[in-house]
């Protein structure tokens, strides 16, 4: 029974490295989607140097605002219950999910409770991560999505491609075709007449819907808030239109105190988008109060866990939760460049999605993301809360090694090198020619997409006497010189 459940295991965890990579060698070989991603990601480097500018210490602002994040996460359980409290007192529900599908359910009892046939959604990966969408159509609910780019990729079935930037692999061209397509526009609408049409569609629905959906950037436990950033104002319909707003957020997002947003709302802009600041910013501590004209009658923000204590418990890891979701790291991957962020299948993609994924999901399903690096660590270089991103893909690496998730013949390829390695006679039984047939045979993998491995063709050791040999003579010149 046991050996059948791994066989099943090991099944599952194959397949979800194979699609990756027959996903990731069609992608890295499409140069036209490689022309949009270097568009797309040529403007953003362009703006992103500009808004940095307005730190008089970038560093010592990157570095408050890692500390903050380590600060809330090592009394994550003392935030958490002082943001319920807070929040609780101005009326709003708390509820605490340990799983996707606990949060699905909770969500299902509020739309049945209000009846709700519409739903307003803004932009939140969280509400990715746990399918909503897909979870609400099959209880006949219609979710529109109301971030332009997420409502672009909801009219072409198509997941977000970036967690910042959901249509960011579509040109203007494609997206005028999607609508012509699905909403019957003319085939060459401008960029400015396209949000036009979506803004005429999408303004209808605020108004009809029963319940709104958005996610936080960040919970203040101090104020018992959350606050929301966005640039089209969508959020602030979504959350303020509908009669029940319902936020859901990780448990990771908290942060100490109100005083904290002065730091994390420019860096959130900036290092996301170039911006100074989001254009629009809310803070929301409860439903609409008794003296107050606008806002929702009732509230309800989902605590949402799903493997975050996995991450939290790990000590070595927990920093992955300090992520703001700016999605540096996604622009500065080469890798990510290369592969496109569909080719991950899962919510997050990027450094950051290659080192949480496998803690959210399965260490032994998902441990080939951590291997999808160079390593180079451009990802480090540009977080805004300095996460030791490509230290953290290698810890993974060790974890999922040590955890057994390493396949026998890589297990026995090492093995055999280490052997070898630590044996001076075997290494020099062999010239450079016959170790790269050996060793290029043993890694059949390694030059599926890399050079060959390449040996000199002389020893260490008769390298080293070669060295010798020419260092004494010079020594002797020296001693003559002297
Ligand atoms: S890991 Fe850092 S750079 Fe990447 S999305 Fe999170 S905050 Fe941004």
């Amino acid at each position: 029974m046991a050996l059948e459940a791994m066989r099943k295991v090991y099944k599952i965890m194959n397949k979800t490295a194979s699609t990756f990579i027959a996903k990731s060698t069609i992608k890295s070989a499409d140069i036209d989607h490689r022309r949009k991603i270097n568009f797309n990601i040529g403007k953003y480097n362009a703006v992103v140097p500009a808004g940095k500018t307005q730190f008089e210490n970038l560093m010592a602002a990157r570095e408050q605002a890692k500390n903050i994040k380590w600060r809330a996460l090592e009394k994550l359980d003392i935030m958490l219950e002082q943001f319920e409290k807070n929040i609780s007192a101005r009326g709003a529900k708390v509820i605490w999910a340990e799983t996707a599908e606990e949060a699905l359910n909770e969500i299902h009892k509020i739309c049945k409770a209000k009846n709700c046939k519409t739903l307003v959604k803004s932009k939140s990966m969280v509400t990715e991560e746990i399918h909503l969408n897909k979870f609400l159509a099959k209880q006949g609910i219609e979710s529109i999505e109301t971030d332009l780019g997420e409502y672009i990729q909801q009219l072409d079935n198509e997941a977000p491609y970036h967690i910042v930037t959901p249509a960011m692999h579509k040109s203007k061209e494609d997206v005028a075709k999607l609508f012509a397509e699905k909403l019957g526009t003319p085939e060459n609408l401008s960029p400015q007449q396209l949000t036009l049409v979506a803004r005429e569609k999408l303004r209808k629905k605020y108004v009809e819907a029963e319940i709104g959906v958005t996610g936080a950037n960040f919970l203040i436990a101090g104020s018992g808030s959350i606050s929301i950033t966005e640039n089209e104002g969508n959020g602030r319909l979504s959350s303020a239109f509908p009669k029940t707003h319902i936020v859901v957020a990780g448990i990771e997002k908290i942060i100490p105190s109100l005083n904290d947003l002065s730091l994390f709302l420019p860096l959130l802009a900036t290092f996301g988008t170039g911006q100074k600041l989001t254009v629009y910013n809310t803070i929301i501590s409860g439903p609409k109060q008794k003296n107050e004209t606008d806002g929702p009658e009732e509230m309800y923000v989902i605590l949402l866990d799903n493997g975050r204590t996995n991450l939290l418990a790990n000590s070595k890891t927990r920093e992955a939760l300090y992520c703001i979701r700016c999605g540096a790291c996604l622009n500065a991957c080469p890798v990510y460049k290369n592969i496109g962020g569909h080719s991950y299948d899962t919510t997050y993609s990027g450094p950051i999605g290659s080192i949480i994924t496998p803690h959210l999901k399965n260490l032994k399903e998902y441990k080939h993301l951590s291997y999808a690096s160079s390593l180079c660590g451009n990802c480090t270089e540009v977080c805004p809360v300095r996460i030791n991103l490509h230290e953290l893909l290698l810890e993974n690496r060790y974890e999922s090694v040590v955890d057994g998730g390493a396949s026998v013949s890589e297990r026995v390829a090492w093995k055999l090198w280490k052997t070898a390695s630590l044996n001076r006679s075997i290494m020099n039984m062999a010239n450079g020619n016959l170790k790269n047939k050996v060793v290029n045979s043993l890694f059949k993998g390694w030059t599926k997409h890399r050079a060959d491995l390449n040996f000199s063709e002389k020893t260490f050791n008769e390298t080293w006497k070669e060295q010798r040999g020419r260092s004494k003579k010079y020594d002797v010149r020296i001693i003559k010189f002297k």
